[in-house]
């Protein structure tokens, strides 16, 4: 009876039937980083490195310019920092071109130049998220390893001012802060400082990758309500398709866009048979999943809070109980 339930619940989770194409897209153009950030699986990822050609990639657009009215979002990031992609401006580029909405990415900043920032906005960038682990060098570097906290402000606060100079609204900014427990007094601070000068301020939970790493809520998974399947589609660097966007290392292959269209792979056999085993409990990755698709601690957009579930959550997570936010700071 309980597993009954368990397939009820999801079943009410999520659209009874696919969309037509890939409301969300996200192609990863490359899959190299120059962080290696605490909660990254990217350092455990086996498959090639490199980036998509840009022959895949002008297929891709070439099939999305047919579905601009049923994407919503179309994201040129995975696995990897998009700006080591000397060829991102020109993709973004070719899909404004071909009609194709929110073209975003997200960035960690550090290769966020004077110049790079320009030629971002010039390409026709819809938003940029920049990740900052708080309000802090020390924070923020423990987090993203690698990196130096006053060189990405620096950078960011330039992509600010050349935007704002030029009189664009685009692409719309939003610094995205992760929920450690290091940076949890930094908060409001954060949000203070951030939510007049970009358009939005997101805090979101950590996840543990489908279990690759040991972060994140400790959900049940029969509260778990994923309509990634329904929704949205992972396209690697070399055309694979992996099972949603926590499949890092491509362990489930959905199909390939070199040998298939999107269309054909969405609606094609082997989603139907990982739809089937979504709702049937049977995919390994998701009973370990702690992600929920969209999942949001904090938004905020144009100064006004958008969803806070951090003040009902705050007193369950400072006594330890971890329920609905993550605040753990715990790698082995
Ligand atoms: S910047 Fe992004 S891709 Fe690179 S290590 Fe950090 S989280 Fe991973
Ligand atoms: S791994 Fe998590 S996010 Fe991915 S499809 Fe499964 S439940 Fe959804």
């Amino acid at each position: 009876m309980k597993d009954e339930q368990m397939i009820l619940d999801r079943d009410t989770a999520y659209k009874k039937k696919e969309s037509l194409f890939p409301e969300f897209l996200n192609v990863e153009t490359i899959n190299q980083c120059n962080l290696n950030c605490v909660m990254c699986p990217i350092d455990k990822m086996t498959r090639a490195r490199g980036t998509m050609s840009m022959e895949l990639y002008e297929k891709i657009i070439e099939e999305c310019r047919n579905y601009t009215n049923v994407i919503k979002n179309f994201s040129l990031f995975m696995q990897g920092e998009p700006l080591l992609d000397n060829l991102l401006e020109r993709r973004i580029k070719i899909a404004k071109e071909a009609g194709i909405p929110n073209i975003q990415i997200a960035t960690n900043g550090t290769l966020l130049t004077p110049s790079r920032a320009k030629k971002l906005i010039d390409s026709g960038l819809d938003s940029i998220i920049i990740s900052l682990e708080g309000i802090s060098k020390n924070v923020h570097e423990k987090v993203r390893v690698g990196s130096k906290y006053e060189k990405i402000i620096t950078n960011l606060e330039t992509l600010i001012s050349i935007r704002n100079d030029l009189g664009l609204a685009k692409p719309e900014i939003t610094v995205r802060m992760l929920a450690f427990k290091e940076n949890e007094p930094q908060r409001e601070i954060f949000i203070d400082h951030w939510k007049t000068k970009v358009e939005e301020v997101i805090i979101n939970p950590l996840h543990n990758w489908g279990g690759a790493e040991p972060f994140g809520r400790k959900v049940s998974y029969a509260n778990f309500k994923c309509d990634y399947l329904w929704k949205s589609m992972v396209i690697l660097i070399d055309g694979r398709v992996p099972l949603c966007c926590l499949d890092y290392d491509g362990v489930y292959t959905l199909g390939n866009v070199y040998d298939e269209s999107i269309y054909n792979i969405w609606h094609g056999e082997k989603y139907k048979i990982y739809r089937k085993k979504y709702k049937n409990n049977q995919i390994e990755l998701c009973t370990h999943c702690n992600w929920i698709p969209g999942s949001i601690i904090t938004h905020i957009r144009k100064g006004r809070v958008i969803y806070d579930k951090y003040k009902n959550s705050k007193k369950k997570c400072l006594s330890g109980q971890v329920k609905d936010i993550c605040l753990l700071w715990t790698r082995k």
